[in-house]
């Protein structure tokens, strides 16, 4: 009848859906103790110097160590942490970590700042300037070694207290860069409102640098008028290279170099 095949088109429209209910309800619960089994690890990626080739810094990117899934990438677990409201004990659990990076490195030499990606949330969250200064007391950390990496969304966003927030970050000595530029709106004239230091021009827009040229250009310009420091990501070509030294951009991270990897490994090629 036609109630019956109603019924049963109803249902294969929802195996699916409870599968993947089934399947967001056993990622979020494996999460949980995720933090708990320490199988979170940060790897770090290198920032060069495009002029001297130097090593200048890392960006801390979190990788899972899944038990049997192997090692697992941000993308896969990031969105869950955020909708679930996690993301402010990873949060911590990151920054944290990055601190006791900070000062491990500087006692044994290495003058690296490393770089912390902030996730909307965090950056809303009423307790983020109380939370940072605790884990900063805590691991002694600089905080100008340090740098919180945001996204344009986050800035432009409808967020009250996005000025205060950064004016009180930067009080505490943390430089601030926006991450993903060239992917969002863009707006430079917007950007120059806030008191932000380093921009990262995204990727995918390194990539595409030849349809990207004249936009490129004026990127880079305006930035040295508003005396930005530009690092370029995801520069996997000589070619890309090459663009990038021509335009004068500071610095660079991208597979060209270094693939992010775990602490010991970052070291070494750093000491290499
Ligand atoms: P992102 O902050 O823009 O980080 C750069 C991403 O580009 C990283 O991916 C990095 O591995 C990748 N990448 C670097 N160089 C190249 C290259 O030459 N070619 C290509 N194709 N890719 C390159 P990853 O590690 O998978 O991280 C993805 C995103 O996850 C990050 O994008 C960031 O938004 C987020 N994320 C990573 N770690 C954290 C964290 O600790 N907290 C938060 N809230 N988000 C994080
Ligand atoms: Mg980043
Ligand atoms: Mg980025
Ligand atoms: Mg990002």
């Amino acid at each position: 009848s036609a109630k019956e095949s109603g019924r049963n088109a109803l249902n294969i429209f929802e195996l699916p859906m409870a599968q993947r209910v089934q399947q967001r309800l056993e990622l979020e619960t494996e999460l949980r103790h995720a933090l708990t089994r320490q199988e979170f690890e940060l790897y770090y990626q290198p920032r060069v110097d495009v002029a001297t080739g130097l090593v200048r810094g890392a960006e801390a990117l979190i990788r899972w160590n899944h038990p049997l899934r192997g090692v697992v990438g941000p993308d896969a677990f990031i969105p869950t942490c955020e909708s679930t409201g996690m993301i402010n004990a990873l949060g911590d659990w990151v920054f944290e970590q990055a601190a006791r990076q900070q000062v491990q490195w500087a006692r044994e030499g290495l003058d690296l700042k490393i770089s912390i990606n902030l996730s909307p949330r965090q950056f809303r969250d009423p307790e983020l300037l109380n939370r940072l200064a605790r884990i900063v007391t805590a691991s002694a950390a600089q905080p100008a070694r340090l740098e919180l990496e945001l996204t344009e969304s986050m800035l432009l966003g409808v967020a009250p207290h996005t000025h205060e927030t950064l004016d009180d970050l930067r009080r505490m000595g943390f430089s601030i860069s926006v991450d993903d530029f060239g992917t969002g709106y863009s707006n430079l004239a917007y950007l120059n409102r806030f008191p932000i230091q380093v921009l990262k021009v995204d990727k995918t827009f390194v990539q595409d640098i030849e349809a990207n040229l004249p936009v490129a250009e004026l990127i880079v310009s305006m930035c040295r008028l508003m005396q930005l420091h530009i690092v370029a990501e995801g520069v996997e070509t000589p070619a890309q290279l090459a663009w990038v030294q021509a335009q004068g951009i500071e610095q660079y991270q991208g597979y060209l170099f270094a693939k992010p990897m775990p602490a010991a490994a970052f070291v070494a090629r750093v000491r290499a």
